[in-house]
């Protein structure tokens, strides 16, 4: 899959990353993770402390899909609201799952105190704003829902936002306790800690097949270099590339865009470097990184030809920098980095974990959607306890036959 292109800023921020061998024999093991981004690592960081003999393989570097454009927002609110997911899944299923999305950013900064590489996550504030006075109202029973369910968070009025941001919107929820992270930092401090603790990881490595032994219950992968490891479970962590192995019919594309700027010498305009995002569909969306630089993204575009999303990425880079600069016309930017990328949804909302028939032992980790790294956070920490532990009830909620339970 041509997943994206253009030019990557995360990556420059960590030029000495740690580098892993070629795989060079046949091997044998527990569990092997299929993807070395930010949800192979996730689930090698849970792996790690369990008594199992684990393998990565990722088919070029480390970090190098997703990971290296993803903004990486840390937030429990995405692209649906959690009052329309409601209407699909019913209460005790969503609330249930705002649970292990607040937990699940909760294990990304412990995750993050327990490593030796700095992987830059800071607390922020989220403002969620209503992009046009039609939105007011969902928005304000999203926040009744949210208080509800114990989230901090205040609603702000129009005098309230024009208080603190040099823009003006009808309201906004302001949700304390978000983060940001630095992905591809992330996603080697993970592996690194990792492979300290004996987890074996390999790159420019290729699995181009797979069968399935019924009498001695393992799969055999195979590399495109003509090696094959012998694994009781798989993991497949390839990102969007996971539907050139199983296509998910629940999973959707489109194309999105993301610049990034120069670092930018003041900062005192954006009211506690918010991450800042909103009501419209597609929506634009912006944080701010350690060295002040803007990271701007949106104006998502439905197509899914390479040549058409790459066609329109001066355009678009040029669309987000002047959609910035009417939001904060004092804050001077130009742009470094900029990139066109396909980005992953779910029809429902809810990411997935796929376990088929013909995969016996495997699971996909589809963390699809605008939270996709809480959401590989949180599906990596379900698989891996349903390895060790042989059952993970709240695994079935993320099932791609999802079982409506407790609906109502
Ligand atoms: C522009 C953009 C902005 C985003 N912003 C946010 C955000 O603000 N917040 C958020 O939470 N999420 C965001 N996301 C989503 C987030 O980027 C993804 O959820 C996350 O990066 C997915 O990581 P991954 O490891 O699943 O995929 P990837 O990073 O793509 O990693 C998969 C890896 O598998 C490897 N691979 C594939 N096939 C094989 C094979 N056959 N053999 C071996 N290796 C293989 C690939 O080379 C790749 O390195 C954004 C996504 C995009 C595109």
């Amino acid at each position: 899959m041509n997943l994206q292109s253009g030019t990557y800023y995360w990556p420059t921020t960590f030029p000495d990353a740690p580098t892993y061998p070629l795989l060079a024999e046949d091997l044998s093991c527990d569990v092997l993770i299929i993807g070395g981004g930010s949800s192979g690592a996730q689930c090698a960081y849970y792996l790690a402390d369990a008594d199992l003999d684990v393998i990565v393989i990722e088919k070029t570097t480390i970090g190098s899909g997703s990971t290296s454009t993803n903004t990486a927002l840390i937030q429990y609110s995405g692209e649906k609201m959690f009052t329309d997911l409601i209407n699909t899944f019913g209460e005790n299923y969503i609330k249930r799952h705002l649970q292990l999305l607040q937990e699940a950013i909760n294990e990304m900064e412990t995750a993050s105190k327990n490593v030796t590489i700095d992987c830059e996550f800071i607390r922020r504030d989220t403002l969620y704003s209503a992009s046009c006075a039609e939105d007011v109202e969902s928005l304000k029973k999203e926040y009744e829902f949210l208080k509800q369910h114990h989230c901090e968070l205040a609603f702000l009025t129009k005098e309230d936002i024009e208080a603190k941001y040099p823009f003006s919107r009808d309201a906004a929820i302001y949700s304390y306790n978000d983060a940001e992270i630095n992905p591809f930092r992330f996603t080697h401090a993970l592996l690194d800690y990792a492979a300290k603790k004996g987890i074996r990881v390999y790159e420019n490595t290729e699995m181009n097949g797979h069968f399935y032994d019924k009498q001695k219950g393992m799969m055999t992968v195979s590399t495109k270099n003509g090696c094959s490891i012998q694994a009781r479970y798989i993991i497949f962590a390839a990102g969007y590339e996971g539907m050139e192995i199983k296509k998910e019919k629940k999973a959707s594309f489109v194309s999105t865009y993301t610049v990034t700027t120069n670092p930018v010498k003041d900062l005192s305009k954006w009211y506690n470097r918010t991450l800042i995002w909103e009501t419209a569909r597609p929506y634009l969306f912006m944080r701010t990184t350690r060295d002040n630089r803007i990271i701007i993204g949106g104006l998502d575009d439905n197509t899914t030809y390479p040549e058409d999303r790459d066609s329109k990425l001066i355009h678009k880079k040029n669309k987000l920098i002047e959609e910035f600069n009417n939001m904060f016309p004092t804050i001077k930017v130009q742009p470094e980095y900029y990139l066109a990328a396909f980005y992953g949804g779910t029809v429902d909302g809810i990411p997935i974990i796929g376990k088929y028939e013909e995969y016996p032992n495997s699971y996909f980790l589809f963390a699809f959607g605008d939270n996709g790294t809480v959401y590989s956070q949180l599906l990596s920490k379900l698989i891996v306890k349903e390895i060790v532990e042989g059952n993970c009830p709240d695994l079935a909620l993320y099932l791609q036959e999802r079982p409506l339970l407790n609906k109502r």
